[in-house]
Formats: C-alpha cells, sequence, structure tokens
C-alpha cells in the first residue's frame, strides 16, 4: 500500500471505521462480566397460585399442617379393631372419603372408602380383597375377616406423608405444574415469587421490514426475523417483552430510543449494528449512555457482542445486550449472555453460567474446526445407547438460519486446526429438551441400516455442464435390475441443482438413488453447489470415503475434488467425478445390498 494511503487510513480523517479497538475476551470472561453485573432477583410479589405458573419462588415453603391432618385409610375396606382379630362382624355403618359418622361400634365393623377418615375407635383397614360379604335371608350383611390386621394396617398416620413444618420447596425453585400441585395440597391460595424482568427488544437495519411485509428484494430488504426470534426467547424465559420495533440506522433514532428504553426496561436487547460498518452505532451509543463492559467476544457466531449497563435509581444497574444481525449469531449469543442474566434477575436458584447442562457428546459427522475462534456449532442431540450424540444441523455460517432449526445443543468446538473426526466426544451445553432415542430425525445408525436394506431401483442421473453420462446408464442398466431411470442436464448453478434434488428427493416416493454426476472442485460455483447440497443431506461419510477412495485410485487429483454423500429423507444422495473410473465407483454404489 503506498505510504500516503497507510497514512490516510491511520488518521482521524479515515472514512470508513477500521479494526475494532475493543478488546477481546474470551467467552468465559464475558459471561463472567454479565454475571457480575447482575445483583440479583429484581424484587418480590405476592401471586394467586393460578397466575404463579414459570415464576421462581422467593421463599423457603414450609408445610404450615400435618399431611394428612387425620389418620386417613389407604384401602376400600373395612375399619377394625386389630385386637378382635379374625371373625365374622356386623357393619355399624358406612364411611365415604369426606363424611363422618361417629366412633366405631364396639363388636362391629365399618365400610370405609379411600381417603375416607379412620373412626374413633377403629386401628387399621381390612382391605375389602380379604374380606367375605354374607348377606342373610334378612338382608343384614355381615363380614368374615379372613386376615388379621396388625394395629395401624393400612391407615395413613397423621403427618406420615408431609410432617408439619417440612420444607417442601426452597427459594429460588422454579414453580412448574408439579410445583403448583404442590403448593395447592399445602392449601396456599396465595405465593410469594420473584418479580419479572422487562425485557425491551429492538433490531436496527435499513434494511429490514416488519414481519408479512413484502421487502423490495431488489434494494436488498429483509424480513426482521431477530425480533420475533428474540421475543420468543424471552418469553420463553417466562419475561415480560416490549417489542419497540425496528429503528432506522441513524445515530439519533438509536439513542433515543435505547434511552428511552432504559426508562422502564430492567433488560435492553437490540440485534444489528455492533459491527465494523459506518451506520452500527450501538457501540457508541452505550458508550456514551452508560458503561460500555465488551465490544468483543472470541467466539464463533457472534464476535461483535456488545455489553453494557446502564446506573438506575435501585441498586441494580440496567443491562445492555447489543447483539449482532446476523440471525444464528443473534441466537447463539442470546442463549449465552442474555439468557442466564434473564433467568438470574427472574430469580432463579442456584445461577451458575451458563446455565445449561455441559454434557459430553459424541459428533455424528466431522466438525472442522475455526484456528482463530472456537466455535458453539449447532447440533442436535439424543439420547442414544447410553450416550449423548449430536447431529450436526449442517452448514454453520451465521447467516444460515436454518442451522437453528430444532436445535437443542451448542456444541464447544476448540479453537484449533483441522478436523474432529466423527466419534470425537466434545462438550455440549443443553439448550433443552434432549430428544429420545431414535426420534425425530434420521440418525446415522438408521441411515446405515437403510443403505444396508435399500434396493436403489429408482435412480436419478444429474449431469452438471459437461459430465458424460454414458459410461453410468451403462453401469446402472446393467446392475440394477430394470431401473427407473431419470436424467437431467443442468449448468453448475446451486438454485437449479437444489430444485432437481428437491423435486427427486421428496419426502414420500422420493427416488432411490440422486447420482450427480460433474466436476466439483474448488471452483466459486462448485463451492455453491456442494454447499446447497451439504446442506440438503444428512452425510453418509462412509459412502464419501468410499467414492473419494476409489477415485484415488485414477488419479491423486481427486483430493481435489469435493464429494457429497448422504441422506435425503430416504434417498441416498452422492456426487461423482466426471472421470473415466466413474463406471467403477457407480458399480460400488449400487452394488451395495
Ligand atoms: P449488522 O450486524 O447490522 O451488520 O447485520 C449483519 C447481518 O445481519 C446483515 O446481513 C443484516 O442484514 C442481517 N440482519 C440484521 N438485523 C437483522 C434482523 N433483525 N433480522 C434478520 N437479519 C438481520
Ligand atoms: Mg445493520
Amino acid at each position: 500500500m503506498p505510504i500516503e494511503l497507510v497514512w490516510r487510513a491511520m488518521s482521524d480523517a479515515a472514512p470508513y471505521k477500521g479494526k475494532s479497538p475493543f478488546t477481546m475476551l474470551s467467552v468465559e470472561e464475558c459471561v463472567a462480566t454479565v454475571a457480575k453485573q447482575v445483583l440479583g432477583p429484581l424484587g418480590v410479589e405476592e401471586l394467586a397460585l393460578a397466575d404463579a405458573l414459570g415464576r421462581y419462588l422467593a421463599e423457603d415453603v414450609v408445610s404450615a399442617a400435618p399431611i394428612p391432618a387425620f389418620p386417613a385409610s389407604i384401602m376400600d375396606g373395612f375399619a377394625v379393631r386389630s385386637s378382635d382379630g379374625l371373625g365374622t362382624f356386623p357393619v355399624d355403618a358406612e364411611q365415604f372419603a369426606g363424611n363422618d359418622v361417629g366412633p366405631l361400634q364396639p363388636g362391629h365393623i365399618r365400610y370405609i372408602t379411600t381417603g375416607s377418615a379412620v373412626p374413633v375407635g377403629a386401628d387399621a383397614v381390612v382391605k375389602v380383597e380379604d374380606t367375605l360379604q354374607r348377606v342373610k335371608s334378612s338382608g343384614e350383611v355381615e363380614i368374615d375377616v379372613l386376615v388379621s390386621s396388625k394395629a395401624g394396617a393400612n391407615i395413613r398416620q397423621v403427618g406420615s406423608d408431609t410432617a408439619k413444618d417440612e420444607v417442601l420447596l426452597r427459594r429460588g425453585c422454579h414453580l412448574r405444574a408439579s410445583e403448583l400441585g404442590v403448593l395447592a395440597a399445602l392449601n396456599r391460595s396465595c405465593v410469594s415469587v420473584f418479580c419479572l424482568p422487562r425485557v425491551a427488544l429492538l433490531s436496527t437495519g435499513d434494511e429490514l421490514v416488519e414481519l408479512g411485509q413484502v421487502p423490495d428484494e431488489s434494494r436488498g430488504q429483509i424480513v426482521d426475523s431477530n425480533r420475533p426470534l428474540l421475543c420468543a426467547m424471552v418469553k420463553e424465559l417466562g419475561a415480560m417483552v416490549t417489542d419497540l420495533g425496528v429503528v432506522k440506522d441513524e445515530v439519533e433514532c438509536v439513542r433515543a430510543t435505547i434511552a428511552d428504553a432504559f426508562k422502564f426496561a430492567d433488560v435492553v436487547i437490540t440485534s444489528g449494528g455492533v459491527s465494523r460498518g459506518n451506520k452500527d452505532y450501538i457501540k457508541e451509543v452505550l458508550e456514551e449512555l452508560g458503561e460500555l463492559h465488551f465490544g468483543e467476544m472470541c467466539m464463533k457466531p457472534g464476535k461483535p457482542s456488545t455489553f453494557a449497563t446502564v446506573k438506575s435509581a435501585e441498586n441494580q444497574p440496567r443491562l445492555f445486550f447489543g447483539l449482532p444481525g446476523n440471525p444464528v449469531s443473534c441466537f447463539v449469543t442470546f442463549k449465552l449472555l442474555a439468557a442466564p442474566a434473564i433467568l438470574k434477575l427472574a430469580g432463579m436458584g442456584s445461577l451458575r453460567s451458563p446455565v445449561y447442562p455441559r454434557v459430553d457428546a459424541v459428533l455424528c459427522q466431522p466438525v472442522q474446526m475455526d484456528p482463530v475462534r472456537p466455535e458453539y456449532h449447532r447440533a442436535r442431540a439424543r439420547w442414544d445407547s447410553g450416550r449423548i450424540v449430536a447431529e450436526s444441523t449442517g452448514f454453520q455460517r451465521s447467516s444460515r438460519i436454518a442451522s437453528i432449526a430444532e436445535t437443542n445443543c451448542l456444541l464447544e468446538i476448540p479453537k484449533a486446526s483441522g478436523t474432529l473426526a466423527k466419534g470425537t466426544v466434545v462438550k455440549a451445553l443443553l439448550l433443552g429438551g434432549l430428544r429420545p432415542e431414535a426420534e425425530g430425525f434420521p440418525s446415522a445408525p438408521q441411515a446405515q441400516t437403510a443403505l444396508g436394506s435399500c434396493k436403489r431401483r429408482r435412480v436419478g442421473l444429474l449431469l452438471l455442464d459437461t459430465a458424460q453420462s454414458s459410461k453410468v446408464t451403462e453401469v446402472l442398466r446393467a446392475s440394477l435390475d430394470g431401473p427407473e431411470l431419470r436424467e437431467e442436464r443442468r449448468p453448475k448453478e446451486a438454485e437449479a441443482v437444489k430444485k432437481v434434488v428437491e423435486s427427486w428427493c421428496q419426502e414420500k416416493n422420493g427416488l432411490d438413488l440422486v447420482l450427480v454426476l460433474g466436476e466439483l472442485g474448488v471452483g466459486n460455483k462448485d463451492a455453491e453447489v456442494v454447499d446447497t447440497l451439504r446442506n440438503m443431506v444428512i452425510a453418509a461419510e462412509n459412502v464419501a470415503d468410499l467414492i473419494l477412495h476409489e477415485a484415488l485410485k485414477e488419479t491423486p487429483l481427486a483430493m481435489l475434488t469435493c464429494t457429497v454423500a448422504g441422506y435425503r429423507h430416504s434417498t441416498l444422495l452422492a456426487t461423482l467425478p466426471d472421470a473415466p473410473g466413474v463406471g467403477q465407483i457407480c458399480k460400488l454404489i449400487t452394488s451395495l445390498p
């Protein structure tokens, strides 16, 4: 670069923002910085039980009275004096749950149902199955007691379920349906809970249109998807949301809206405007309004995440999270930074950050590492034969919203060069909803089974650019007994390829095998096609290895080609090189049992 240009770039007169001036903190440092600013729950309020669902308890809940409060029958049967032993007895009365018909008459037994108070005079209950009933000709009923009982048999003694003064729920406990049930059993119609944090949300970006409006794509407009996402994530935490809409990328608008939000909100969350674009104003506005604690986080995605606090009249400072605009960054950084803080303000007990179970998970696919930043790789974790396995959500670019669909964990991929092999155990933060075995999406073991059993007779052959089909069709016709063969030619363009693959690999009635024939190497167009195909399938690594292995026999240049192999629904898709040996590879794939 000429000297003069270097000088201009370094001086104040430089027209564009350059490198970030913020010190990049590690994720752990950022999480700890946020945690330090959250002093504790916001306040306490008394709520009717029915309104307390999802809240966090602000008191230890103690049983004010023993449960049961009276000796109660555990069985439907007969209340007896245990000292009377076996014999035949008249029934003095019937005692149903919820009524009292006085003490047991001497020489009698009492019909009693489950939950009824055992009458004074009785000290045991004989279940109905241990008796015989006799109806005399006079209509009088007598009962043979066939088993003798010890005192106390089949009776729940006072306080035997819950003693008086027993602590059943602790402060900070999350009130779900089960806890409301406990409170109801203690006859608690009101309960003391922590107040909900008020969270204000806004999106920044001149390019954004409201959900449901039609973006003018010729101008680069897009739908604001971050706000609905953030709204829902805040609601999932149980906090109160105020939606402040989209704010234009004008410094005055950004400043005024955020300053107004701090007048009422405990937490303000924005998306976009934190990077190094000339219209990214969030950081400078927060430096004016409050204290900016960090403006760069060493992670992928979410590097420019910003955290600030603003003093308030109350003890607890107001929190500000400036999340990046890319939807995936917005999702991940919300989970790592904002969600724990909101939960702590809401009164979640025993709060550690991050708040997610950190478990070991086995990779279902190889995962490429980043040499500069650790990555939080979105994945779907499930329980599988005694361990947690994690299926990647595919291509992880921070704009690719599909990578958060049905994600239930973030895999902590360390900063390093190279690739973590399939089967590697990594740490995973469970965001919730661990899937049961073999549920929801096709798992790798299922995919393997399908490979072993399927007769691939309906085949699609997609020829890219100059690819020759004759060898492949010859092999297909020879190796498959009367295959239904479809053939299409397309230019090497991601959209065109995607359309054909989608129509051939439909969930219902998709083809058995789709072969994409063409040279897919390092060119830009090649990379787009490869990315598109990878995102459309669940990888079948072994098939990809097999293809590469065969191709390498032809030429070492095969190392430079990109192979995609995997399942889309029940269709096996594989890319084949446009090389003389393709017939052999094709033979191998079709000969799989
Ligand atoms: P920014 O962080 O503002 O530089 O935005 C980074 C990328 O995220 C850009 O491609 C934006 O168009 C996109 N983006 C920003 N805000 C949103 C939003 N609310 N919804 C969807 N995409 C967004
Ligand atoms: Mg922006």
